[in-house]
């Protein structure tokens, strides 16, 4: 299968930041076959100019699909259900008891209404921790997006074992399948939920199965403070002395950060998940991120569960990536817009350890692609894109979305997923566990 996107406005967000006007893209079954202009393409156009599908994409600008690094996609469920508490109180006296209400079914579900909600926000490929993921593997399949799957680990207790070997159900069952859209890694929660003996058994499941650790890590002024009043040092202290950051690390949040953690993080080349919505709601502070990219620490983006959030819009937490920093610090120079879109494409791809296949336009690279719709007040002068993109754009300029070559959405109508059903069948979960 050949398609053309020609006619189009393109941000390839590859190394040197390429960037075409009325160019054109060459898919190839799931992969980039060619991006450039089309009087290039001619020229090297090994099969010819023969396509199975031409498309104008006159008044679009394509760029790479959004990544988001860390979200737990079930908990669409609790949007809305409980505001304006701090994170310990929000977890243990609302969501914890209410989470335990959820059966296998459910997250299916509940995955399917966020993968939905992704699609219609340029999200192409997401990273997950929770529980029942098979389901979530299942909504992954079915949906046609791209997943990085990790069983929500927290030990030890009767049942935390179980956890451990869900996780290992997990890769054994979903590791590389739906046209290998989804890949799995180990996920031990935090370290205020998972014992030091705990934690060296997630990291060695991880060794084992030879895939990468998701934990959220030192989120909080508390969890840093709690950490160093019973172990004598910072959480990220506590993770390298386990020998938790030696292998491939996506870190969440990183908000309360020392220097010396710092230096670690860059040390151990630890991928951070930056959630600004998330922990800005939850009160739980700003993380230092241009510290960190001054450092070499690779920062993608996250938004954390919709309930702490409340969407899964990529595109608003590059806006308070970029404003924030600036606000803070007092500095209008920090994080421009060009880095607030690495940290949404390249950067995500490398925290998930998938640069190389997606996070750029490159020729080669599989064909996960978005064209936003910049006919739009807000987008004009049609000049600026990144600009535009960062600080102007809104989720609902996404007009069409291709993740492994197979068009997901267009023109804002889901092909894989029935909204009407995945609606209904989240209305019965809710009555049924939230009572209304
Ligand atoms: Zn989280």
């Amino acid at each position: 299968m050949r398609t053309l996107i020609k006619n189009i406005d393109i941000l390839t967000m590859d190394e040197n930041n390429t960037q075409y006007k009325k160019g054109c893209i060459l898919i190839e079954d799931d992969r980039i076959a060619f991006v450039g202009h089309e009087t290039e393409l001619k020229k090297v156009a090994e099969k010819g100019t023969k396509y199975d599908r031409v498309e104008d994409g006159k008044g679009k600008l394509a760029l790479p699909g959004f990544v988001n690094t860390h979200t737990h996609i079930a908990m669409t469920l609790f949007r809305g259900y409980a505001n304006d508490l701090p994170l310990m109180e929000w977890l243990s006296r609302k969501i914890w008891p209410m989470e335990d209400k959820l059966v296998e079914e459910d997250i299916y579900w509940l995955s399917l209404l966020a993968i939905a909600e992704m699609i219609r926000g340029g999200v192409t490929t997401f990273a997950d921790m929770y529980m029942f993921m098979e389901e979530t593997a299942l909504a992954v399949q079915h949906s046609g997006v791209r997943g990085v799957l990790a069983r929500g680990l927290q030990g030890p207790d009767a049942n935390s074992q179980k956890r451990l070997e869900e996780n290992k159900r997990l890769w054994e069952n979903w590791h590389g399948r739906a046209d290998g859209r989804i890949q799995v890694m180990v996920g031990p929660h935090a370290i205020y939920t998972c014992d030091p003996s705990y934690l060296v058994k997630a990291m060695e499941l991880a060794g084992e199965l030879g895939v990468g650790i998701h934990i959220h890590l030192s989120e909080t002024r508390q969890e840093v403070d709690n950490c160093i009043k019973e172990l004598g040092k910072t959480p990220v202290r506590h993770l390298y002395e386990l020998g938790l950051l030696d292998g491939h690390v996506l870190a969440a949040h990183c908000v309360h950060l020392s220097s010396d953690d710092m230096d670690i993080l860059k040390e151990k080349d630890v991928k951070v998940a930056h959630c600004p919505s998330s922990n800005l709601k939850l009160g739980s502070g700003i993380a230092p991120v241009q510290d960190m990219i001054d450092k070499g620490i690779t920062v993608s983006l996250g938004t954390d569960g919709a309930a702490s959030n409340n969407n899964l819009s990529i595109m608003k937490e590059m806006a308070l990536a970029a404003l924030i920093s600036k606000g803070v610090r007092e500095e209008p120079t920090l994080i421009p817009a060009t880095s607030a879109l690495e940290m949404a494409t390249v950067n995500g791809a490398k925290a998930l350890g998938l640069d190389g296949d997606i996070g750029s336009l490159s020729p080669g690279n599989k064909a996960d692609i978005i064209l936003l719709d910049v006919n739009g007040p807000h987008y004009y002068p049609q000049a600026h894109w990144e600009s535009h993109l960062v600080y102007s754009g809104y989720t609902s300029d996404v007009y069409s979305v291709w993740v492994n070559g197979k068009k997901l959405m267009e023109d804002r109508k889901l092909f894989t997923v029935d909204l009407d059903k995945v609606y209904s069948e989240v209305n019965k979960i809710y009555k049924r566990i939230l009572g209304e």
